[in-house]
């Protein structure tokens, strides 16, 4: 075809007739074309988003909970508080506008629980299951606006981010805001002085937590004129706040002795079990440790984790899909070594992340001191078998770098 009759291959439009041609291998496309195949998949990819909400829908909360139990051991109540929440959330996206006025309000979470007891995980598991966005934020680096430190909205950057930069996803996504208990009022009165850690803090997060429209800076960063904005509407993010609320004990066993008071019989005080008092969180107690009772009401699923025992640290070696055991086997068996942890040393590592209080985070550290040798000489090796029974881990295990792992974790 000779330069002067070249012309769209789809529209026609001789080449004169448009701003722009563009050359495939055998057609050509012009700038209007572009533009309408453009909006078309655009429109196709919003279609897309609808279906995918269809398919969330389809997950019951007892399928919720069933994927929650391949990844995570134990913390049944939380997994079906967290299944029904999440199930709701979802619901929520998809109701169609109805006329009668009946909104559903956003079921935001708030998870109590020791360090280590799986909160993240919670949250990552989710995400994965729904195959949506999640960033994992920290409350104790967030300052309200004007101070040193980061925006609240800087957690918005972070989903985001994790979206690809893709607004649609990310105004579907999760956000896990880790140690919410540190934003907390440090003293009940709240006129003593101005608190920037603490209520500032918690004062900013209110809007976003209930649903708003914020410019959000996609590169992070302070605002600033010069840098373009991504509009992110929070109204169908899900927001998971976790924390550790060192000593909110102290204020459940007060409430519970206090409703206990003038009826209190011996049968009903065996009942409480005062080994985890977290079970027996309310509302109340999160405020009497100085969260704000509006943050309290923009996160209305309370639920709590339980302490890690020995029975529970031994599964969580072992039976998750992705159990550190398994993933460790996976890393020799990739140099072609097949490696295979005896009975009893999967007991000693429990019994010494028990004794040194290591936590289930600590699993993965002793493993890492036992194995740390065996991974850097093996390789290269004609070795293909490595057996770990009690007295290999108890060799590789210095008391002394068991005291630093304590310090550490
Ligand atoms: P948290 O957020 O409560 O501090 P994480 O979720 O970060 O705790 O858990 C710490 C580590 O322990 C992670 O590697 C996690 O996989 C593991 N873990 C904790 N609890 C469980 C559990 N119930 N089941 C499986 N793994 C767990």
């Amino acid at each position: 075809m000779d330069k002067e009759t070249l012309e769209c291959s789809f529209c026609g439009r001789q080449k004169a007739d448009t701003n722009l041609l563009i050359a495939g291998l055998d057609a050509h496309i012009c700038d209007r074309c572009i533009e309408q195949a453009h909006g078309i998949v655009s429109e196709e990819s919003k279609n897309r988003g609808q279906e995918l909400s269809s398919e969330l829908m389809l997950r019951k909360p007892q399928e919720i909970k069933d994927f929650l139990d391949t990844y995570i051991i134990g913390q049944d109540q939380t997994k079906k508080v967290m299944a029904v929440a999440v199930y709701n959330h979802y619901k929520r996206l998809l109701q169609p506008t109805t006329e009668d006025d009946i909104e559903i309000q956003k079921s935001n979470i708030i998870m109590v629980g020791q360090t280590g007891t799986g909160k993240t995980l919670m949250a990552k598991t989710i995400a994965k299951m729904l195959n949506v966005p999640l960033a994992i934020v920290d409350a104790t680096v967030m300052t309200e606006a004007g101070y040193v430190g980061e925006d609240v909205e800087s957690m918005l950057t972070r989903l985001l981010q994790a979206a690809d930069y893709n607004q649609e996803k990310a105004e579907r996504g999760i956000v896990f805001i880790d140690e919410i208990d540190k934003i907390a009022r440090k003293s009940d009165n709240p006129s003593i002085t101005r608190d920037v850690s603490g209520e500032g803090v918690q004062q900013a997060l209110l809007k976003l937590l209930e649903g708003t429209v914020v410019n959000v800076p996609p590169k992070g960063g302070r605002k600033h004129p010069d840098q373009k904005f991504i509009e992110i509407n929070t109204e169908n993010i899900l927001f998971i706040a976790g924390g550790a609320f060192d000593g909110i004990e102290r204020h459940i066993s007060k409430r519970l002795n206090m409703a206990a008071i003038g009826y209190k019989s011996a049968q009903q005080e065996d009942k409480i079990d005062h080994q985890n008092l977290l079970q027996y969180i309310t509302p109340k107690d999160l405020k009497d440790f100085g969260l704000i009772p509006e943050i309290i009401g923009r996160l209305p699923v309370l639920t709590h984790m339980n302490p890690l025992d020995a029975a529970t640290l031994r599964a969580i070696l072992t039976a998750p899909k992705n159990a550190i055991v398994k993933q460790y086997k996976k890393l020799f068996e990739m140099d072609n070594i097949t490696l295979t942890f005896e009975e009893d040393a999967l007991d000693f590592i429990v019994q010494k992340a028990v004794e040194y209080k290591l936590g289930a985070r600590g699993l993965r550290s002793l493993c890492e001191e036992i194995l740390t040798d065996a991974m850097f000489t093996l390789p290269g090796t004609d070795e293909n078998v490595l057996v770990v029974d009690k007295s290999y881990a108890k060799k590789n295990l210095s008391r002394t770098r068991l005291k630093q792992l304590k310090a550490v974790s």
